[in-house]
């Protein structure tokens, strides 16, 4: 009792100073030359506040392109132009670029998340060390209190930590959709932040076991979903419960249940709205989930954590096409398991990486992520050399791409693809000697490191800063969500 209350007090506190001192902070984008863009007169910009997309040339950079045929390019270029990749290769000539000086640096594709629930990034390292202050309890007692816009603070924060630590496309698995308004302003965050983004819509925390899942709503936003992403920018996705499993006494799942669950999977396909699901999510939990889910497993689908999977059901899987997301950084803090990355490769499956969620988390750096999935995989297999620094680079990159059904478009640098790409400062004395690009990059990388970040060929970080996203602002907004849903959430326990 008295660490809970002395919890809630800390937070009020650090949170009223940040939202006192700090609200109504000048946005960043005031000075876009100071940030290396060309400076936009004030009619041609967008009417988002996002940069431009123009035309220029990363020069003398060291690429990885994370394709096979155009490999590694030590002192190379890379042509953007209008959000297309042009050219990628040595000398490029390109008269009218602005050019991004790539010297010391190593330019790749953006990191591809593929599940994150950005909703609770407001409530980061919030998931205590008793039952009842443990993570579903919190972001139950949370989600339950939290109002739209609460929503939109929280995915702001999230999305502006993404491009901060150089991930470019995200998964937002958005599970505290309350009514339509909460989607509407979660998806208005990812819009207004310039990342690239697939908004997957989920349940509510709370909702009671065997409600039928709001339809008609998911409908409607399919309906005017150009409104939502006019550029495209961001698809929808469904995310689905799955196929109840037997009860603990054996017996077969209530037939209404079952009927609600494939009505779901029905409607997305129907839709053609791509479909993620948690599934099998502790390793020592009964195998048969992953089999339950047999008749409805497909290449649209992305399947998370997957702890539980037995060898057989890892061929199920590998057979359909369906990709897994494996989030070590939850996995192991929440104590779901040991990765089974190793073994999901080994099965033939494509497998990608993803956050989860910044209150078991702590950060949501990806290349960190991917460090602990690589090292874990290896420590599990008794092999310094099971998972490569390059297969880990493919897992948050290019394997993303393919999880989300977007490889064409996106998770390697090849002309033709859209520019999603990042710069990492390798001339800081954490990142000196320069030695293997794909080992610094999984091993040294922290998110200061990471110096240029496009999105669609918009330059959203240049010099280690962000280029239209008012930071100060975006933090204290996120802090006085804290403040007022704590508030709510004390009024209702009372
Ligand atoms: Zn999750």
């Amino acid at each position: 009792m008295t660490e809970k209350i002395g919890r809630r007090g800390f937070v009020s506190g650090v949170a009223g100073v940040a939202a006192a001192g700090l609200v109504g902070a000048s946005p960043l984008s005031a000075n876009p030359q100071a940030q290396g863009q060309t400076p936009q007169p004030a009619g041609n910009r967008p009417a988002t506040g996002l940069p431009a997309r123009g035309e220029f040339i990363v020069r003398g950079g060291y690429v990885l392109t994370m394709d096979s045929a155009l490999g590694d390019i030590p002192d190379g270029d890379v042509h953007v132009k209008n959000g297309n990749i042009v050219a990628v290769g040595k000398n490029l000539k390109a008269a009218a670029a602005q050019i991004i000086d790539g010297r010391r640096m190593i330019v790749l594709p953006g990191l591809i998340d593929t599940h994150w629930h950005m909703w609770t990034t407001y409530l980061r390292c919030m998931a205590a060390d008793k039952a009842e202050d443990g993570y579903f309890p919190v972001t139950t007692r949370y989600g339950q209190a939290m109002k739209p816009e609460d929503m939109y603070h929280s995915t702001r924060l999230a999305a502006a930590e993404a491009i901060y630590s150089g991930t470019t496309t995200l998964n937002d698995e958005c599970h505290n959709i309350r009514s339509l308004d909460y989607a509407v302003e979660d998806i208005r965050a990812l819009r207004e932040t310039g990342i690239r983004a697939r908004f997957s819509y989920g349940p509510y925390r709370g909702i009671p076991p065997g409600q039928p899942r709001d339809l008609a709503s998911f409908e409607k936003l399919h309906g005017e979903w150009a409104k939502h992403s006019p550029d495209g920018l961001i698809t929808l996705a469904y995310t689905w419960g799955g196929i109840p499993g037997m009860g603990a006494n054996g017996a077969a799942p209530p037939q209404e249940r079952v009927d609600n669950a494939r009505k779901e999977i029905e409607t997305a396909r129907r839709l053609g709205t791509p479909i993620t699901m948690h599934l099998a999510s502790r390793e020592n939990t009964p195998a048969g989930q992953v089999q339950a889910q047999a008749a409805y497993l497909g290449k649209d689908m992305l399947l998370i954590h997957m702890l539980a999977t037995s060898p057989d059901e890892m061929k199920l899987v590998a057979n359909s096409g369906a990709s897994i997301s494996s989030s070590p950084g939850s996995e192991l803090r929440i104590g779901y398991g040991l990765t089974k990355v190793g073994e999901f490769l080994d099965a033939g499956i494509n497998v990608a990486v993803s956050v989860d969620t910044a209150p078991l988390t702590g950060n949501c750096h990806l290349f960190g992520i991917l460090k602990l999935m690589r090292n874990a995989v290896n420590a599990k297999a008794f092999d310094e050399f099971k998972l490569t620094g390059r297969r880990a680079l493919e897992i948050g990159t290019i394997n993303g791409a393919r999880a989300l059904g977007i490889d064409h478009l996106v998770g390697s640098l090849v002309p033709g693809k859209r520019a999603d790409l990042i710069l990492v400062r390798t001339d800081v004395v954490t990142m000196g000697v320069f030695t293997d690009p794909t080992h610094m990059l999984v091993e040294a990388v922290e998110p200061s490191n990471v110096d240029t970040v496009v999105v669609d060929g918009r330059i959203l970080k240049r010099g280690g800063k962000f280029t239209a996203l008012a930071q100060e602002q975006i933090m204290a907004k996120a802090a006085a969500t804290l403040v007022s849903v704590s508030q709510r959430v004390k009024t209702a326990a009372s």
